[in-house]
């Protein structure tokens, strides 16, 4: 088969999402599959929809427009803010967007009514990560003037932790984002339909002994796509984390020093190289990282054609008693341990999220969907 390339097992994706949507539903929390990186890819957006997932979120207008094209029905919703030169294709393609500026809403007002449709609007709160979010004293003002415009309607309020400074949602932050939908609804003499807690990064709370109080909806990609939940990218019980796989094929095996030979200048990449034949990272494939520069003798050094114009190397983890020892544009190398790979054979690696959007994002990378599911009928219901 060609390599490199990325496989999609698609009944590991539906199993996910099977799990996650049920565990949630059990809270009255609904599950909205964000297909960013996989560049919105129509296969796994249809496995999370017959999973049960209520809606699908991407960050960017194309992925969004193509899996319009591709024919997948769905409520869809832009999940990073418009920008206002394209709030013509936000309207046409999404139905709803995450906010957080009312220069962006009357853009999207004004274009939705152009074509005598209502844009949803869900309104970002800043509740302590700094990433996007209307500052909460400033809430009250930016819903009095969406709720004045026609064109748009407003269908909640949300938030994002944890991406930009790493803030873990609890019972302050959350229960914070719930007294922010009793105010609002109290002083328009409103409901909010959609109360967005967060991403993936939320699981741990949403699934923990807290209420969930008022939050009905969280944004999902990584902990659907990976199995991990990103706060300490720990697996999650009863998640395949090998859903999305990248092979590659060797092209060199030999038996070499373990020391470099010559005057050590900076590599291809800027890095002071670590000179003992271990990859000096993080521990994940299990062996000693320790970075002693120290001689260990003559050892199997393997070359896949595999490299930082395909992958994030330092996100792949390497089977069992391989590790990767470093990489370059286009050669990844590997010490493979006991054992001698031939030249010819694959190598096929899990990946951590920014391997994954590497290997989505490059032309290089062939994408195959493997494996298949059963329709598992009805979905557990979230009430509301
Ligand atoms: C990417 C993104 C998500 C999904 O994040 P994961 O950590 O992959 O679950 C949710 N909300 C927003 C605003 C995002 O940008």
């Amino acid at each position: 088969m060609t390599a490199p390339r990325l496989e999609i097992d698609i009944g590991k994706v539906h199993h996910n999402a099977c799990v996650l949507v049920d565990r949630l539903a059990a809270r009255g929390i609904a599950a909205c599959g964000v297909t960013k990186a996989t560049l919105g890819s129509p296969d796994v957006a249809r496995a999370w929809l017959d999973a049960g997932v209520t809606g699908l979120g991407d960050a960017r207008i194309e992925n969004i427009e193509s899996l319009r094209r591709a024919g997948v029905a769905a409520p869809m919703m832009l999940v990073r803010s418009p920008m206002l030169s394209q709030v013509d294709r936000v309207v046409t393609a999404a139905d709803m967007s995450l906010n957080t500026e009312l220069a962006v809403i009357r853009g999207l007002a004004a274009a939705a009514a152009a074509t005598g449709r209502t844009h949803r609007i869900v309104l970002m709160v800043e509740l302590g990560d700094l990433r996007e979010g209307i500052m909460p004293g400033d809430l009250a003002e930016v819903v009095r003037a969406v709720l004045a415009m026609p064109g748009v309607a407003l269908a909640g309020i949300g938030t994002n932790l944890a991406c930009q400074s790493g803030v873990s949602p609890d019972a302050a932050n959350m229960g914070e984002l719930s007294v922010l939908v009793a105010e609002i609804e109290a002083r328009f003499g409103l409901v909010l339909d959609v109360v967005s807690g967060g991403n993936s990064a939320n699981l741990d709370w949403a699934l923990g002994p807290d209420s969930p109080g008022r939050i009905n909806h969280l944004r999902l990609g990584e902990a659907l796509l990976l199995g991990r939940e990103p706060l300490h990218r720990r697996p999650v019980a009863g998640l395949h984390t090998d859903a999305f796989t990248v092979t590659g094929e060797v092209i060199e095996s030999k038996r070499k020093p373990s020391v470099a030979r010559g005057t050590i200048a900076q590599t291809a990449f800027g890095a002071v190289p670590v000179a003992d034949g271990r990859d000096g990272r993080d521990g994940r494939d299990g062996r000693d990282d320790s970075g002693d520069g120290g001689d260990h003798g003559d050892r199997h050094r393997t070359i896949v054609a595999l490299g930082r114009q395909d992958v994030d190397p330092a996100g792949l983890l390497a089977p069992t008693g391989m590790a990767v020892i470093g990489a370059s544009s286009d050669h990844l190398v590997l010490d493979a341990g006991a054992r001698r790979l031939a030249v010819g054979a694959e190598v096929t690696f899990e990946v951590d999220y920014s391997a994954l959007v590497r290997a989505m994002t490059s032309p290089f990378v062939a994408k195959v969907v493997t494996g298949t599911y059963d329709d598992r009928g009805a979905p557990a219901a979230v009430a509301g």
